[in-house]
């Protein structure tokens, strides 16, 4: 049987939602992809959402830093010494690939990401793992560094493409606080690029060398960090292979939870998502242990999604402590303390990270709303209106008789207002299903009638329903239908 992941690569490319990079050429790379279309469209809508429920609901800063920094940067944030994986090559036919990943599929046991190179050698020993290709034994664990290094100018000056969008938010901080007024607690924002040199780039959009991140890092005092008012939300939570189902102050009470300020934004985490149309069942916290952890956290949440290949990962929620601001401060020889209007005193600001990757999310949604209407002899993704890369498309029911002249008059009318869609090409059937094949909720068709009464046919993806309105009311009737 044809599995998800493959259903939903062979979907993407038919219908312009992504394709491997310059895949016409035989040196293209693994773990590129571009996005077409409809691709861009939803991923413009997810961060627009983002934008909407997480920076602005919070008063949040958002920047758009480079992509490029210098070396100093990432010794400063430990990149070039520790944002590693464990490499394993093949003694006979050279193959490549991550020690963790490998013994985790041959032993379908979860293995921690950061044991020392010694214990996976002794795992490989123990669960007697060969070469996939060839048989052959593996030679020992060695570390490989995910940074992509570049030369700047004439002189090749050492720099790196950025492998998480932070530290630019970190780089900038001083200026941001002594120019935005903002007072502590307060967010930084940023979207864009980041590049990991991977070992094993696979299953499409979910391990990439170039991919979308959306950042916010939460600058705030530790003194106060509990000074958060927390609704009675419950969340499941995963912590040492047990789900809790229970109320973030619950949590904190129990220390589940650092603080009330991790769980006030592990609260709009989830229902940022639940805005994007993921339900609650499909949802989970999980805590990672110390031999999990990234290494600049000291307590790290991540935010994992039921999808066809397991629990994934969509965002990483860390506690970095003062680890990023001490780092930039020492390499850097810059203070970076600042007054808290609070309590008075000089502080060096902690932070807290939520780290989505985008990709992941838009892969997780297209997983999640595809759907196989056999009744009806369709394929459609049951994306929430807001979300879907087409809002509505018009279509004249036949190519004549002024039905044109009046489906692009509403075109024009309806696409300053939502993202539309004008299509006059073949049977008003087929028109029809390649709007359900991206998930378009709404289509409008002209008829014959729309000419004597001035309405149109407005037809739902989801049950088929059809219901005639009046054109004069159709701006008002989608923006009611906009949730
Ligand atoms: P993983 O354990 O899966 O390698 P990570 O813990 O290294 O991920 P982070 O560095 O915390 O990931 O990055 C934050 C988010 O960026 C992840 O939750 C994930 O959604 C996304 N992400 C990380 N690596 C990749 C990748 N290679 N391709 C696509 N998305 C990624």
């Amino acid at each position: 049987m044809e599995n998800k992941l493959d259903k939903i690569m062979d979907v993407a490319l038919k219908r312009g939602f992504f394709w491997p990079s310059a895949e016409n050429y035989s040196d293209k790379q693994a773990g590129f992809f571009d996005y077409g279309p409809n691709g861009r469209a939803l991923k413009e809508n997810i961060i627009r959402i983002w934008r909407k429920e997480l920076v602005n609901k919070e008063g949040m800063i958002e920047i758009d830093g480079c992509q490029i920094l210098p070396k100093s940067v990432f010794v400063a944030s430990g990149h070039l010494t520790s944002f590693n994986d464990p490499l394993i090559t093949c003694k006979k036919c050279k193959f490549k690939i991550r020690a963790d990943q490998l013994i985790q599929e041959r032993t379908k046991k979860e293995v921690p990401e950061k044991l020392s190179m010694d214990e996976y050698d002794k795992l490989i020993k123990k669960n007697k793992i060969k070469c996939p290709k060839c048989k052959s034994e593996f030679s020992k664990t060695g570390i490989w560094n995910l940074m992509f290094p570049l030369g700047i100018g004439t002189e090749r000056k050492e720099a790196y493409l950025r492998g998480e969008s932070c530290q630019s938010i970190f780089t900038s901080f001083p200026r941001i606080f002594k120019t935005s007024r903002k007072n502590l607690p307060f967010g930084i924002a940023q979207t864009g690029k980041v590049f990991r040199n991977e070992i094993s780039p696979r299953q499409n959009l979910l391990r990439t060398r170039e991919f979308n991140q959306a950042e916010i890092e939460v600058f705030f005092n530790p003194e106060t960090e509990n000074d958060f008012k927390l609704k009675e939300t419950k969340l499941n939570f995963h912590i040492k292979n047990k789900v809790q189902r229970i109320s973030v102050k619950e949590a904190v009470k129990k220390k589940i939870i650092i603080s009330n300020l991790i769980a006030h934004y592990l609260v709009l985490l989830k229902e940022f998502h639940e805005k994007l149309g993921i339900s609650e069942k499909e949802m989970r916290f999980r805590k990672l242990e110390d031999k999990d952890k990234p290494f600049y956290s000291k307590e790290t949440w991540d935010f994992e999604v039921l999808t066809s290949t397991g629990w994934l990962e969509l965002v990483a929620c860390n506690h970095r402590s003062d680890y990023d601001l001490k780092g930039h401060g020492r390499i850097s020889k810059q203070k970076l303390d600042v007054v808290d209007e609070k309590t008075g005193k000089r502080v060096l600001p902690n932070v807290f990270e939520l780290s989505a990757g985008i990709d992941r999310i838009l892969y997780a949604l297209l997983e999640l709303n595809y759907k196989e209407d056999k009744k009806n002899e369709r394929t459609l993704f049951s994306f929430k209106p807001k979300l879907a890369p087409v809002f509505v498309a018009i279509f004249p029911l036949v190519n004549k008789e002024g039905m044109p002249k009046v489906a692009k008059e509403i075109f024009n009318q309806l696409n300053e207002e939502f993202d539309c869609f004008y299509d006059e090409s073949g049977s008003i059937g087929r028109r029809y299903r390649r709007q359900d094949e991206i998930g378009t909720p709404f289509c409008i068709t002209v008829d014959g009638q729309t000419l004597k009464d001035k309405t149109v046919t407005l037809r739902f993806r989801d049950d088929l329903k059809q219901i005639r309105v009046k054109i004069t009311d159709l701006a008002k009737k989608l923006k009611d239908l906009k949730i």
